[in-house]
């Protein structure tokens, strides 16, 4: 589940973009001074339809890339979003129409200039980003398709560069008469090189690739951010003037340094301010409103409404200033500007919020699908559950910065050849495996395993990259699975492996190996065995593994018997070796392995619990408490606060009787979403505004009580922390674990379907 809260900033600075394409087209500053006009409307306004598009790599294609569908050469979700803004150009065409009429825009228009106007132009000034949006996608798709993405860049490069000459530089092109030439053919296709083919690209890849794989500015801080936005920005400034001073323009849209620019300022609003849901701030109740998801979407409808409705309310001004005799109107600037920003704005707003409400209710009604509020516009695709803010009942939230130093601790530990194979399974021990694998790509992680087919197809589904491997057995009858979602088996023994081969088609395989945990596997011994498995016609071996089963425990009957694991298995790729079999990928650490054997790394590192920031007992998390930052957090929320009275009973079977007069809070969370009924009984506790409240009574299936008598000030709606941090108190998994005489996999695995996941 993917959590749109956390791009408020991304909405609202849509806003400030759409605030500043009306300046373009007002230029508010001019009767001031040339200069400040040039500034604000040809250079800093310049940044704003960049970042629209920015935000549309991302939030359409970087998804779209990562999705079944593009594997499969199928349009799938991109198409809604392509027909989406067609209709929205159509529409807009039609709005515009009577006053390009009326200002005799279309008058003996020849076929080629109708074309001309509807690709590249558009058919008013400020449409030509509707085509530019489906043609820069249509590009960015077929390039990123033949060429991948590095391929794609340079090719969406080449036609920015291409652009470049035709725009801010063009006075440097006509220096040369064969390139001249080609431009001015090329000005009979197209008005200007701003447009979808030169522009868009670029941008929208940019866009895109902020997900994309590997190092993305993600990993830069935020000072670095800033830092490069401010530089970018100040040489992109002096690039605009230098280049006027010189009077190389044509038309002033596009320039070097513009690119930076968008890539910093959009990384920067990507990674938003701290302190939004989940970080353990307390924000004012009424400042949520910010980033509800509502907000949200009605913010995208009015940046969209704005783009397009503003200069119609600039004709309407100009014609109120003509009618009225109020000839400041329009020869005042800033008037002018704030009268048809304000014009725009009340026409815009409530239509939003209008549409926002029908539209909503129209979803909920149509069976409630997950797609609400689909109506906003010029980019954005995200989903939110359909019920609001999801952070309204019992949730999970995943810190990303913790995964990744997590990530990157065991990159650091494991040798250079060594990859990453995160076991995702159990829906991410809990955490969520496609939010979470969906991360681990994006941090260019390429293998995963699973413990069964059901959960590999979830990851494929999502549009998981890489290798998944599955653990545990799969029933013949998903043979046609695996070969269809590209996942790789385990080979459980040779009984198994023939199961696999009389399938009659070739699967993946892993070939497990039994070095002495008698679970899976085929018995070290049985070199001759492991040997006809490699030589089965159907399968492809990738790979083979064993398990290490005490790792865990570092006493010297322990040690030796994993140290016999470990040789045992060597000595079957010797053997194999011997027989002129290449050994292929092997591995055989789980996270144990990696933090107690760092000599046996093998290909790949299984590694499960460990990289989710904890280990099974407090007592081995303890010394890795500065390496592994601890990633889940579960939080909920106190439905009602009560008093109850001496002698009163409270919760289920008059298990809890007050002593004296309390208070209560009851929260909206029970053992259904994870909460062991164990805890009951005051064993468990919450955290509540950094304060302990000890669980009353027992756990019920959706519900729990706790005491707050001694808390101040606990009011409903109020969250409380289950596992995670508040104020300067915190409960961990490993607290939970002890409490209830487990390990900390099994709460963590056990954590219910019903609260959603989200990355913070
Ligand atoms: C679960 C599992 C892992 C991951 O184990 P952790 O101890 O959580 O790191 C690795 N390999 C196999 C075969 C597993 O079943």
């Amino acid at each position: 589940m993917k959590n749109r809260e956390q791009y408020a900033g991304i909405d609202w600075f849509r806003i400030a973009a759409a605030l500043l394409v009306v300046t373009i087209h007002t230029s508010p500053l001019a009767g001031w001074s040339a200069e400040a006009d040039f500034f604000l409307t040809r250079v800093l306004a310049r940044v704003a339809v960049p970042y629209f598009f920015m935000v549309t790599g991302r939030f359409v294609l970087a998804d779209y890339f990562l999705s079944e569908d593009f594997q499969a050469g199928r349009i799938g979700r991109l198409g809604r979003y392509l027909r989406k803004i067609l209709i929205l150009y159509v529409v807009s065409i039609l709005i515009y129409l009577p006053v390009g009429i009326y200002a005799g825009h279309y008058e003996h228009l020849t076929v080629g200039e109708v074309c001309r106007m509807l690709l590249f132009d558009g058919t008013f000034y400020h449409l030509w980003y509707f085509p530019a949006c489906i043609m820069g996608v249509g590009l960015v798709c077929l390039f990123v398709r033949l060429w991948k993405i590095k391929g794609a860049f340079v090719a969406a490069g080449a036609l920015y560069l291409f652009g470049l000459f035709g725009d801010s530089y063009y006075g440097l092109a006509v220096k040369c008469p064969p390139i001249a030439l080609i431009y001015k053919k090329g000005f009979s296709l197209w008005s200007y090189t701003r447009n979808g083919l030169f522009m868009a690209p670029v941008f929208l890849l940019l866009g895109a690739c902020v997900v994309s794989r590997k190092k993305t500015r993600r990993q830069m801080g935020r000072g670095q951010l800033v830092i490069g936005l401010l530089c970018s920005f100040a040489l992109m400034t002096a690039e605009a003037f230098t280049l006027r001073y010189f009077e190389l323009p044509r038309h002033d849209s596009m320039y070097v340094l513009l690119v930076p620019t968008g890539f910093f300022l959009y990384g920067l609003l990507e990674r938003g301010p701290d302190g939004l849901p989940g970080t353990g701030w307390h924000i004012p109740r009424a400042l949520h409103l910010l980033y509800a998801p509502r907000m949200l979407r009605i913010l995208r409808l009015i940046s969209t409404g704005i783009y397009i409705l503003h200069p119609g309310m600039i004709v309407v001004v100009r014609g109120i200033a003509k009618f009225s005799g109020i000839n400041s109107l329009v020869e005042n600037g800033i008037l002018h500007y704030f009268c048809v920003v304000l014009l725009t704005v009340a026409v815009v707003c409530p239509a939003a919020v209008l549409l926002e409400f029908l539209v909503k209710k129209r979803s909920l009604t149509q069976k409630g699908s997950g797609r609400s509020g689909d109506a906003d516009a010029v980019c954005s695709e995200q989903e939110t559950n359909g019920f609001g803010i999801s952070t309204d009942r019992a949730w999970i939230e995943i810190s990303r910065d913790a995964l990744q130093a997590n990530v990157a601790f065991f990159r650091e530990r494991l040798p250079e050849d060594c990859q990453l194979m995160p076991a995702v399974k159990a829906d991410a021990y809990g955490h969520g495996a496609v939010i979470v694998a969906r991360e681990l790509n994006r941090m260019g992680v390429e293998a995963f395993c699973v413990a069964c087919v059901q959960e590999g197809i979830e990851l494929r589904r999502a549009g998981i990259q890489g290798e998944i491997l599955i653990l545990g057995y799969t029933h013949p009858s998903w043979f046609d699975a695996l070969r269809k979602y590209r996942l790789s088996q385990t080979v459980l023994d040779v009984a198994y492996a023939n199961a696999l081969r009389q399938y009659g088609k070739k699967l993946h395989v892993h070939i497990g190996i039994d070095t002495g945990m008698h679970r899976l596997g085929e018995r070290c011994e049985h070199i001759e065995e492991i040997c006809r498995i490699f030589d089965m016609p159907n399968l492809i071996v990738d790979g083979m593994f064993t398990h290490l089963s005490a790792d865990d425990i570092l006493g010297e009957q322990e040690q030796a018997f994993t140290m016999g694991q470990a040789s045992r298995f060597t000595a079957v790729m010797d053997a194999l070796g011997a027989r002129g079999i290449e050994c292929p990928k092997i591995h055989l650490q789980a996270s144990y392995g990696v933090l107690n054997y760092p000599e046996l790394a093998g290909d790949y590192a299984r590694v499960g619990i460990a990289l989710y920031g904890v280990l099974s007992t407090r007592e081995d998390t303890l010394p890795w408490r500065d390496e592994l930052r601890p990633v889940l957090s579960l939080k909920t929320r106190v439905a009602a606060v009560k008093e109850i009275y001496a002698g009163e009973p409270a919760g289920y079977g008059l298990a809890f009787t007050a002593a004296q007069t309390m208070r209560l809070a009851v929260l909206t969370i029970g053992y259904a979403d994870g909460l062991p009924r164990a805890l009951s009984d005051g064993r468990g506790e919450v955290l509540i505004r950094g304060q302990r409240a000890p669980i009353v009574g027992k756990v019920c299936m959706d519900q729990t009580l706790v005491d707050v008598s001694g808390l101040a000030d606990v009011r409903p709606g109020d969250v409380a922390v289950v596992i995670g941090r508040s104020g300067g108190e915190e409960i961990t998994v490993c607290d939970i674990a002890e409490q209830t005489g487990t390990i900390t996999n099994e709460i963590l695995s056990r954590l219910g379907k019903r609260p959603g996941r989200m990355m913070i």
